[in-house]
Parts: structure tokens; C-alpha cells; sequence
């Protein structure tokens, strides 16, 4: 059996947050990453995919890795993961590096002030996901009180990562939904990622995860092809399933391990199993 799970998380909070109910703070981190190296055999993503093409894989093999460039990642997801000594891979939206914020954390930032209920949130961030890139941008900040700057990573922070051990990969630089902005916009966003964190870290990157990940709504193969061209040697989708020897290299599926008590995410991890991309 070949066949390697990717989990996704983007946040580890020092608290649980009621408005966030899916995020895991430090303690569910903590109790998740147990219970993963007690029914798998957790591997740092590069070496998995070498040892999937190779069909070398573990029984139950797995990889961990994060998407956005939180700061709570270097902060408190990373001293978990050494405490457990696991490794994981960071995507990176370089543009947000440095006290910058996402749209759908102005919007967050909104819905708390605004003390809406987590449904009304999700719903708001629905409306608001597909909308033109810069329009989504204006309407996220609009509704946004003042942002604080210390939301995501700094370039040293990703550069403790890296000392740590930790791999960093492309997420483009401004995170649009590349089917919505035209081709050469798309394609300048994942170089510009590229290089933003190429200069930080002074490694080339190889890894590339597509922003929201959505083959056929949020990317097509046209962006698989540029992210070939771009020199990336793998890249991510969120498509649910395991990736197999079969699989595409450029277009890999990961999945969300998002249920909050321990029983279902073990369930969903096994589950996910069956199903090879
Ligand atoms: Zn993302």
C-alpha cells in the first residue's frame, strides 16, 4: 500500500476561539499530533514524495503541513511539532509577510467586532470568496477595524522555521484565486511568491500549494502549467484523498483534519485512506 495522507492546517491558537471553531489551539495541536504518530508513520512532505515515487512508502504514511504564513505557526505550532519531532511544510502568501493581513481576516476581525455568530461569519466569507480579486480586497477592508500587524509571520520567523528544520513552500504572493484574475496576473503572483521567499530563506523552492486549491473552480491545468514552468517540482491541491505512485506530481491531494474531538479525526484520517488521487 503506497499511499501517503497530507494534512492542512493554516492556525494553532494559544486559546480556543469561539468564533473559530475549527481552528485547534496549542492543546488540541498537541493531543492531534499524538494521536498521528501513534497510527502513522508521520515523514517530512519532500522525503514522503520521494519515497512515494520510489514505492517505498510506510504502511499508514503521512506529512503535516501549513498554508497562509500565520505567525502563531512560528510561534506555537512549531514547539509542538519539535516537542513531538515532527516535521512539516509551511506555505507561504509572501505578500502579507511583515505585518500584513488577509482579506478573510479583515473580515474576521469585522464579525468580532460586530460579535456575529460563527455561521454568520462562514457566511460572509462565502459571499465574499469569489468575488473579483481587488473588489474582495475593498470589501474585506472596508468592513475591517484597524488590523493588528503581528497576525502573520515575519521573514526572520521564516527564517526560524527554516533553522528549525522545517521546509517552506510558494503560495503565490497576494493569495488570489488564480480561475479569477486574468492569466498574466496569475502568473506573475506564483513567480513573485517565488522569489519573495527564495531571497528570504536563499533556497530554491519546490514546493507550491494552490491558494483555496479547488481544481476546476479556484485553478485549472493552465496553472498547472505555469507552476511547471515556474521550476516547481510538486504541487497542491485540496483535493481530499491519498496521493498514490499514480498520482499527479503537479496537482497532489491534501485534506483538512478539522474535526475538533479525537475520535472523528481519526475516523476522517482513516477514511480519507481509501480514496487515491
Ligand atoms: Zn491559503
Amino acid at each position: 500500500m503506497n499511499r501517503l495522507s497530507i494534512l492542512i492546517y493554516h492556525r494553532v491558537l494559544l486559546e480556543p476561539d469561539p468564533l473559530l471553531p475549527s481552528l485547534p489551539d496549542v492543546r488540541r495541536f498537541d493531543h492531534q499530533l499524538s494521536l498521528l504518530k501513534r497510527c502513522f508513520h508521520v515523514l517530512p512532505l519532500s522525503v514522503a514524495l520521494h519515497r512515494l515515487r520510489q514505492r517505498r512508502l510506510p504502511p499508514r504514511a503521512a506529512a503535516i503541513t501549513f498554508d497562509d504564513g500565520y505567525a502563531d505557526n512560528a510561534d506555537f505550532a512549531l514547539p509542538v511539532l519539535q516537542r513531538h519531532g515532527l516535521h512539516a511544510t509551511f506555505f507561504i502568501a509572501s505578500a502579507y509577510l511583515n505585518g500584513g493581513q488577509m482579506w478573510n481576516d479583515d473580515v474576521i476581525a469585522h464579525a468580532r467586532q460586530a460579535r456575529l455568530a460563527p455561521r454568520a461569519l462562514d457566511q460572509l466569507l462565502d459571499q465574499l470568496k469569489y468575488r473579483p480579486f481587488e473588489d474582495r480586497l475593498r470589501a474585506a477592508r472596508a468592513l475591517a477595524p484597524p488590523r493588528h500587524r503581528d497576525l502573520m509571520m515575519t521573514s526572520a520567523q521564516v527564517q526560524t522555521l527554516v533553522r528549525a528544520g522545517m521546509d517552506i513552500g510558494a503560495h503565490t504572493h497576494r493569495h488570489p484565486i488564480l480561475a479569477a484574475v486574468p492569466d498574466a496576473e496569475a502568473l506573475a503572483d506564483i513567480r513573485q511568491g517565488k522569489q519573495v521567499l527564495e531571497d528570504i530563506i536563499q533556497t530554491p523552492l519546490t514546493m507550491f500549494a494552490y491558494p483555496n486549491g479547488k481544481p476546476g473552480a479556484d485553478y485549472h491545468q493552465r496553472h498547472v502549467d505555469m507552476v511547471r514552468e515556474l521550476g516547481f517540482t510538486w504541487a497542491f491541491s485540496t483535493v481530499a484523498g491519498t496521493a498514490y505512485e499514480g498520482s499527479d506530481l503537479l496537482q497532489l491531494p491534501r485534506f483538512t483534519p478539522w474535526e475538533p474531538d479525537r475520535p472523528r479525526f481519526l475516523l476522517r484520517l482513516l477514511a480519507q485512506r481509501r480514496v487515491a488521487v
